[in-house]
């Protein structure tokens, strides 16, 4: 089951496979700009052994490969690429030339959200303000030699990057939220055993499908099964393979849904399919799924079998009457011997 930690770092990795592309633009663009001269050549040579480096980040990412080691590299390389860019575009454009900052601005949201993707919440401002006292001392270090129109883009640079850290650190709070909710909804709807839908979300499809079918007259039908005899399974081989047989069952009648059923456990050893087929069509998928399951030979258990109940949905129907013409058919097919599909109309 997807804990609170795990649904946050898959968010953020996915975040980081949009944002590292975007550095890598940045660093392509910034190299294409550059002429090769004797004196941008160490900066050209850094900016394209960065954009190999993110671009094997993003595959490393994209593999969840090494990720901690990939993180605090490209957060260490982002920052280095943030300073030097800093320090290079008021040291050499802007006390040279006393134009503006530039482009430079347009890469600052992205780098700072890296810094709180990477370090979270608290440790992400943290780090957000040492780098900006960093770009701050560097530029009141140029002030005095600078026109008033790099003073002007300085001041716009600063008051930006302020903004981004006060949006970047209440983002956080909201993307924090959003990976519990992610993770209550995991909690809340799937079986942690078999991880197919539980009861609770069961219930919510057949609510649906039931409004659906007074409102625009789209019949459903349902087929409820019970592994037979799984007691004696728990009693012979131990509760663990008991387990392991509802994992296994799971995942091979999933394997047989082709037609996008819906399926989940209901409880204990007893499932429910629910499918838009009707009649003799759903009879049949029931039938198949019972040969399928006496064919296959259970890891620990060896072979079992199941029992069906079939019906589908009528007029008035609630998901109790529902249920009990299902549970019916169930009946029908353990008082007669197990191992059978019993359809009630
Ligand atoms: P029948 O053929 O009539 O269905 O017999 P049965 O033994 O399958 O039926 P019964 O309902 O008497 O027993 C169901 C058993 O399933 C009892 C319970 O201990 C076991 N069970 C329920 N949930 C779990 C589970 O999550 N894991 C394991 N290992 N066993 C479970
Ligand atoms: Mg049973
Ligand atoms: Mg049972």
């Amino acid at each position: 089951m997807l804990t609170r930690f795990e649904s946050l770092n898959e968010l953020k990795i996915r975040i980081y496979l949009w944002v590292i592309p975007c550095i890598v633009i940045s660093l392509i663009s910034n190299t294409l700009l550059q002429n090769v001269d004797g004196v941008h050549l160490f900066e050209f040579t850094i900016n394209n052994i960065l954009a190999i480096w993110f671009i094997m980040s993003w595959f490393f990412l994209y593999k969840r490969l090494f990720i901690p080691f990939t993180e605090y590299s490209n957060l260490a390389l982002v920052s280095y690429y943030h300073v030097t860019t800093f320090f290079d575009a008021v040291r050499n454009y802007m006390v040279v030339g006393g134009g503006s900052l530039g482009d430079f601005i347009i890469w600052m949201p992205i780098i700072t959200l890296f810094f709180f993707l990477t370090l979270g919440t608290k440790r992400g401002l943290y780090y957000s303000i040492v780098i900006f006292l960093t770009t701050f001392i560097m530029g009141i270090m140029y002030l005095h030699v600078l026109s008033t129109e790099s003073i002007d883009s300085l001041g716009q640079y600063y008051f930006a990057n302020l903004v981004y850290i006060i949006v970047l650190y209440y983002a956080q709070h909201v993307f924090k939220t959003y990976a519990d909710l992610e993770m209550f909804k995991k909690h809340a709807y799937y079986d942690s055993l078999t991880r197919i839908a539980n009861r609770l979300r069961i219930d919510e499809w057949l609510e649906k499908k039931l409004k659906n079918f007074e409102e625009k007259r789209e019949g459903f039908s349902i087929i409820f099964f019970d592994i037979d005899h799984f007691k004696s399974v728990n009693d012979n081989y131990g509760h663990k393979i008991g387990d392991e047989v509802l994992v296994e069952l799971a995942e091979l009648i999933q394997q047989h849904l082709i037609n996008r059923e819906l399926f989940g456990r209901w409880g204990g050893e007893e499932f429910i399919i629910i499918s838009s087929t009707a009649g003799e069509e759903t009879v049949k998928l029931a039938e198949d799924l019972r040969k399928i399951v006496a064919d296959h030979h259970f890891k620990g258990a060896g072979k079992l079998t199941a029992s069906f109940g079939v019906t589908h949905s009528r007029q008035g129907d609630s998901i109790d009457s529902l249920l009990n013409r299902a549970d019916k058919g169930l009946y029908q097919c353990k008082s007669c011997g197990r191992n059978q599909v019993s359809y009630i109309k």
